[in-house]
């Protein structure tokens, strides 16, 4: 008789944490997981690369150096669809498939709220290649300033005040006014907006330390416009309702933070799903499809404490590939699975390399340069994680007296 075969789609935090997780058990089965790129990227950080704070190389490493090859056949290839009917997946350049247990993984999308003009005119962060075209594309104007004096190439509009949002104003911020000085562009004239549709700002912490945030963006020169919702996007310029008025802010950088959804390959295949997550059973599968896990930003889990899904984050995507990884062996050991739990470790935020904000263990709260050297922590915690020991000596943050 063949052995199983578990297939992992996406190496992101859950899916490359199942991969890892999986091969330490010697569980009689084959492995496989697909990516669409050979390396994995910490999507945490992608703030850093769109900011130019941070080179792609410093986020991003091989997925084939940190996983056992001997046990985990890596495939580069980009997921279509998955038939799950007849149990198996449809790739982009090596055919089909197919799997005896499917661990789906595929991570976020940038979402538009069908919002026109957001394709077209603005920039997600959602994946290196978005990150560095959003780089590529900010150092452009700016360095075009020399020439046009054209006042909207240093002006910046960045939609959305989430996390995100608070974290890639945070990176611009510290490198802008470098910037000015090799580039020679006047900081007084350099104009960054936030555009957010909720009245409030950051509710995911309380509202002291969300002041303390949003203070420190300020002194930075950035202008909040709140409970402002974004109506379209333009060429050059975003349109939103304020007390009741459309109005207008132009700029020749436009950056897409407003959320994310889940990977629409889950939609493509007829999973019952709410922007591109599906609500799974306890121990993490699909309801009606017992072969199937679905983890990370691609699924909803219901907290039963608050009532409420836990919120998408790499935190939790991680935790909840160490589960895949647990059932999935206590399934091919013909044992029942478990219920995934999870306990917050925290929320924390980066507001530029020296100041970071957020609530910890026990709810305590840590702010200026104590949370950025918790934040480093948190980075340096996921990329053991998912990497090595070596990964982490690589691409960890070390730079706590910088
Ligand atoms: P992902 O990390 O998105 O990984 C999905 C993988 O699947 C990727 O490797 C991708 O290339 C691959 N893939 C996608 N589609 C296909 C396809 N069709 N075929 C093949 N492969 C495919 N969370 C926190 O906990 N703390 C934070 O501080 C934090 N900060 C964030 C900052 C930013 C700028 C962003 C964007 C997100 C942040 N998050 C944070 C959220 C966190 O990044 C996500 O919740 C997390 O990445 C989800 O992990 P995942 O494994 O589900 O998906």
């Amino acid at each position: 008789m063949s052995r199983p075969r578990v297939v992992i789609l996406g190496a992101g935090y859950a899916g490359l944490k199942t991969a890892k997780e999986l091969s330490k058990k010697n569980v009689e089965a084959d492995i496989v997981l697909v990516n669409k790129n050979d390396y994995h990227y910490e999507s945490t950080q992608l703030h850093e690369v769109a900011a130019g704070t941070e080179p792609a190389s410093k986020i991003t490493f091989n997925i084939v150096d940190v996983i056992d090859t001997k046990k985990v056949e890596f495939i580069k290839d980009t997921v279509v669809k998955v038939e799950k009917d007849d149990k198996k997946v449809l790739l982009e350049n090596n055919g089909e498939l197919s799997y005896d247990y499917l661990v789906m993984a595929l991570g976020f999308e940038s979402e538009t709220f069908g919002i026109p003009g957001v394709d077209e005119f603005s920039l997600p962060l959602v994946n290196i290649k978005t990150a560095e075209a959003a780089q590529a594309h900010l150092d452009k104007m700016l360095s075009n300033y020399q020439q046009s004096k054209n006042e909207l190439d240093l002006s910046i509009v960045v939609c959305g005040a989430g996390f995100t949002s608070i974290e890639y104003l945070g990176e611009i911020t510290n490198r802008i006014p470098k910037l000015a000085k090799t580039m020679n562009f006047p900081m007084d004239k350099v104009k960054i907006t936030c555009i957010e549709a909720m009245p409030t700002l950051l509710p995911m912490f309380s509202e002291k330390l969300g002041q303390f945030g949003i203070d420190v963006l300020k002194k930075r020169g950035v202008t909040f416009k709140v409970g402002t919702p974004i109506k379209e996007i333009k060429e050059n310029t975003v349109v939103y309702e304020e007390n009741g008025e459309l109005k207008e802010v132009h700029a020749h950088t436009i950056i897409w933070t407003t959320g994310v959804k889940g990977s629409h390959v889950v939609g493509e295949s007829g999973f019952a799903e709410r922007r591109g997550r599906v609500m799974v059973e306890k121990d993490l599968r699909v309801e009606g499809y017992p072969d199937i896990f679905m983890i990370g930003d691609v699924s909803a889990v219901m907290d039963e404490e608050s009532g409420r899904p836990f919120p998408t984050t790499a935190q939790i995507a991680i935790k909840q590939g160490e589960a895949a990884a647990n059932n999935l062996a206590r399934l091919l050991n013909n044992q029942p699975t478990e219920a995934f739990t999870f306990k917050s470790l925290g929320t924390v935020a980066s507001i530029g390399n020296n100041v970071g904000m957020g609530q910890i263990l026990g709810g305590k709260e840590v702010k200026g340069y104590m949370g950025s050297i918790v934040k480093k922590s948190i980075i340096n915690k996921s990329l053991l994680d998912v990497g090595t020991a070596g990964t982490l000596l690589k691409k960890g943050r070390f730079d706590y007296y910088h």
